[in-house]
């Protein structure tokens, strides 16, 4: 399991490092529950010195393909592991509304991220014209089989997935557990065909959407989902923690 807090475009120096103390303070920690931050990408250090010691884990909400150079506002993968990261978010719904992210640009990112021992959480959803269409199933295959193409990982640890309707972010409409442990157990399929069934088997599928301490529990019990991308949840240490609770009662 593993639950990952997307602090977005929130909190500012001292704010990010009162919020993560307060979780790091507050943290039962269990063996069977990974817990990552991402904070905005200019608060990265001062995070990293405030989680020092912890068992919680760093990430960053976006990284570019390349090494270095003449890209203007952009970090590197490098950059990203020298700070102290572990993961990177990668084509969340956000960025390829917002930032013209495609599935191309994705993979570029995903196998960048690979060949440089981050973690990507490589974030897949349709849209809810597309739900309501009937076409969830397949735009999620086509963002996972571009998005994946030629990815090369030694262990299904070296990846996750979150699955993150984009109609359920921010919009406190949560995908019903069945509906999520339905698109979790599509993914795997798809994942096993591309890594083979054990490797699929150990990749961690994350639903995002809405997760919140009054929903966690039944998302987080179904046998597909491995742990929540929180948004709004994850500004607020309680919340945060209450979710983390959730997923260790769901591997009891
Ligand atoms: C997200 O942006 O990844 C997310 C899941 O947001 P929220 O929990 O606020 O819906």
């Amino acid at each position: 399991m593993l639950i990952a807090g997307n602090w977005k475009m929130n909190t500012d120096v001292s704010s990010a490092i009162e919020l993560a103390r307060n979780i790091v303070e507050s943290l039962n920690e269990h063996e069977e529950v990974s817990v990552a931050i991402c904070p905005p990408a200019v608060n990265l250090a001062d995070v990293a010195r405030a989680i020092d010691g912890s068992s919680v884990y760093l990430g960053a909400q976006n990284m570019h393909f390349e090494d270095a150079g003449a890209y203007t506002g952009e970090v590197s993968a490098d950059m990203l592991t020298a700070v102290g990261c572990r993961y990177v978010i990668i084509g969340h719904s956000e960025r390829r509304q917002y930032f013209a992210e495609t599935d191309e640009s994705v993979n570029l990112k995903v196998r960048r991220a690979v060949d440089r021992d981050l973690v990507p959480i490589v974030c897949v959803g349709e849209h809810l014209g597309e739900r309501q269409s009937g076409a969830a199933h397949n735009v999620v295959a086509r963002q996972i089989s571009r998005g994946l193409e030629d990815v090369d990982i030694d262990s299904g640890r070296s990846l996750v997935i979150a699955y993150e309707p984009v109609w359920a972010i921010g919009t406190g409409h949560t995908a019903t557990p069945e509906q999520a442990q339905e698109m979790h157990e599509h993914i795997r399929g798809l994942l096993s065909d591309q890594f083979g069934a054990d490797t699929a088997g150990s990749i961690e599928i994350l639903y995002g959407g809405s997760m919140k301490p009054d929903n966690a529990d039944e998302l987080l019990s179904q046998p597909d989902v491995d742990g929540g991308l929180i948004g709004g949840a994850s500004l607020r240490a309680e919340s945060f923690i209450s979710i983390i609770e959730s997923a260790a009662a769901s591997t009891g």
